[in-house]
C-alpha cells in the first residue's frame, strides 16, 4: 500500500537489531486516518471472506485492529499478555516470545470471545519472526475458530515470519513488505 509506505519512508527511524520504529504514527500515537485507510485496503483484500471478528494481541495491535473491526463490522477481541496466569478452564492460553522484549509471555483470550462459530481475521502491527502469529493462530485453534485471513501492517520480509504463515497456506496481505532496511535510513519494499 502506497501510503503506508511512502509513511514509513519518511516517519520510520531504523535502530539496531532490526527494529523500525514507528512511534509517530502506529506505535504510540496514532494516526487514525491512515488506519482507516489500511482497513479498506484489507476490506478489498479480503471481500467474500465470511469475518465474523477480528483478533489482536495487545498492545500495538489493538488500535489498528479496532478501526479494522468497524471497517468489516465486527467486534474485535485482542489476546492478554500476563506474566503469571493462573491456568483455569474459563480462558485458551498460550506463550509468545515477544519479539522486541526477548520475554516470553503466557497469552489469554477467554472461552467467552472465541469460539467455533468464529471466523476470524488476524490483525497486526508488524510481522517479524511470526511468534506472535503463531500463538495467536495456536488460540485459534484451540477455540474450534477458522482463521479466514491474517492483516499485517508492516512485514519485515528479511525474517522468517511470511515465509511460515504463506507455507501454512493461509492467506496472509501485509500492506508494506520490507526487503532489507539499514540503519543509514535506507529502505527497500517489495514489489
Ligand atoms: P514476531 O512475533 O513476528 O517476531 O514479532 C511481531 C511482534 O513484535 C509485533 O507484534 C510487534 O509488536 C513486535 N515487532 C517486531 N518487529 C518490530 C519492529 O521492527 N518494530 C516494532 N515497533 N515492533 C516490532
Amino acid at each position: 500500500m502506497k501510503a503506508l509506505e511512502e509513511r514509513i519512508r519518511k516517519d520510520g527511524i531504523i535502530r539496531e537489531g532490526n527494529v523500525l520504529k514507528v512511534d509517530s504514527f502506529i506505535n504510540h500515537q496514532m494516526d487514525i486516518r491512515l488506519f482507516e485507510e489500511m482497513a479498506k485496503e484489507w476490506k478489498r483484500l479480503f471481500a467474500g471472506k465470511p469475518i465474523n471478528k477480528v483478533l489482536t494481541i495487545e498492545a500495538s495491535g489493538i488500535g489498528i485492529a479496532a478501526i479494522v473491526a468497524r471497517e468489516f463490522d465486527t467486534p474485535v477481541v485482542f489476546a492478554k499478555k500476563s506474566k503469571s496466569i493462573n491456568l483455569d478452564d474459563d480462558n485458551y492460553t498460550t506463550k509468545i516470545q515477544s519479539f522486541t522484549h526477548g520475554r516470553v509471555y503466557d497469552v489469554i483470550v477467554s472461552r467467552k470471545f472465541l469460539g467455533p462459530e468464529d471466523h476470524v481475521l488476524i490483525i497486526d502491527d508488524f510481522l517479524a519472526n511470526g511468534c506472535a502469529l503463531m500463538g495467536l493462530l495456536e488460540l485459534v485453534e484451540a477455540a474450534g475458530a477458522t482463521v479466514e485471513g491474517i492483516g499485517i501492517a508492516i512485514e519485515k520480509g528479511f525474517q522468517q515470519g511470511g515465509a511460515l504463515i504463506r507455507a501454512k497456506g493461509i492467506q496472509l496481505e501485509s500492506l508494506a513488505i520490507i526487503e532489507s532496511m539499514d540503519e543509514s535510513g535506507k529502505i527497500v519494499f517489495r514489489e
